[in-house]
């Protein structure tokens, strides 16, 4: 169940048009903070995650691929909607609200930072309403800005304001945790970090990604990287995108014996190899060896038993945060919930064969169907 919470992380605070109003709200704090689920989700088995979102709505049209900014938010809240349900239908705990690219940079570069605010309150107010409608558990959502760069001490500060705004909007929204995810520097994970420690009082899920090269961009490898993050103040550490379960695995392994706290594994869905580990590097033979992402990755995409197998072999190493991240599609999230043992209402669907017309095994199935298999 979803403890209810008295107070978000920013109470009070109203009205965001400024980096000035937006640093005080730490004193306004309500005292009566509760652990709103995350945590005690965790203590208790397993937590499942359903991401994904840009990719599925390009899939359904929805989306622009390159950009990848969800601005379907203001053309088509109702699918939004629709897809945080079917999510949850298939087996996630968690609403995650789709602030995923909605930041300032990104909106820049569409030249949309005017929606800014809007895109943001609708994709929190969305989430909210489907996470209490289903029990779930209601996440905000800050991600790579890319415009990090450690020698850029301008950059530096408008990575700040990026999160700073994002937290603050979530935090006044209710969230009951917060995700960062999908940095491929170490050092802006932690930011992140500090930035929803600063700006919030909820729980923090840290995720990083690693691409081709076994280390984040500075060079630390995933396990130093979830170390630094839990000295931080993390609650949950891992990975999200860029690798397939597949070339995910291992390194979870190393994670899992590195920290002490909770670990998060969001692989996406498709078949990375040794020589291609990550979506990015995987080429297609039969198109002349093209980059097969962002729109060619259809070939790669891996079967509900392997996201099933994944669950399984995941959860038997500890890991307990469990998602599937860009490419996911309802099919997958449901297969990860019954690795752990649950049946989500989409399992009343969930395949039997008895019944099929060739290979059924029911009496009802006619010989004369049965007999012609092998020649199908
Ligand atoms: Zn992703």
């Amino acid at each position: 169940m979803v403890t209810k919470k008295k107070s978000s992380g920013v109470k009070g605070a109203k009205s965001r048009a400024t980096a000035a109003n937006r640093a005080k709200p730490k004193t306004v704090q309500s005292a009566t903070y509760k652990e709103p689920g995350l945590m005690k989700r965790l203590a208790a088995g397993a937590v499942v995650c359903a991401e994904g979102y840009v990719f599925e709505l390009e899939r359904r049209g929805y989306l622009q691929a390159g950009a990848f900014v969800p601005t379907v938010l203001q053309d088509h809240p109702e699918v939004v909607e629709q897809l945080h349900m079917d999510f949850v239908h298939a087996g996630s705990d968690v609403t995650q609200a789709l602030t995923y690219y909605v930041h300032r940079e990104k909106l820049r570069v569409i030249g949309r930072e005017k929606d800014l605010e809007a895109m943001n309150q609708i994709a929190l107010k969305i989430a909210k309403k489907v996470a209490r409608k289903t029990q779930t558990l209601f996440a905000g959502d800050i991600c790579n800005t890319n415009i990090y760069d450690p020698n850029d001490s301008k950059a530096l500060k408008q990575v700040e304001r990026i999160f700073e705004e994002q937290i603050g909007w979530a935090a006044d929204a209710g969230v009951d945790y917060i995700v960062a995810e999908t940095f491929s520097w170490g050092q802006e994970a932690l930011m992140a970090l500090e930035a929803i420690k600063k700006h919030s009082k909820v729980p923090a899920v840290v995720t990083f990604s690693i691409h081709r090269e076994l280390v984040t961009r500075e060079g630390w490898t995933a396990a130093e990287t979830c170390r630094r993050l839990e000295a931080a103040g993390a609650d949950v550490v891992g990975l999200n995108c860029h690798r397939g379960p597949k070339t995910m695995l291992p390194l979870l392994k190393e994670i899992r014996a590195a920290v002490k706290c909770d670990v998060a594994a969001l692989p996406v869905p498709y078949r990375t190899t040794e020589e291609q580990p990550s979506f990015m590097s995987l080429t297609d033979p039969c198109c002349a060896d093209r980059r097969a992402f962002p729109v060619g990755l259809d070939p790669f995409v891996v079967t509900r038993q392997e996201i099933f197998d994944f669950g399984r072999e995941a959860y038997a190493m500890g890991v307990k945060y469990l998602g599937v991240c860009c490419g996911a599609g309802p099919q997958h999230i449901r297969a990860l919930a019954e690795s752990l043992g649950r049946r989500p209402e989409g399992s009343k669907y969930s395949v039997d064969m008895s019944k099929h017309a060739f290979f059924g095994t029911d009496q009802k199935i006619k010989t004369v169907q049965t007999e012609y298999r092998s020649r199908l």
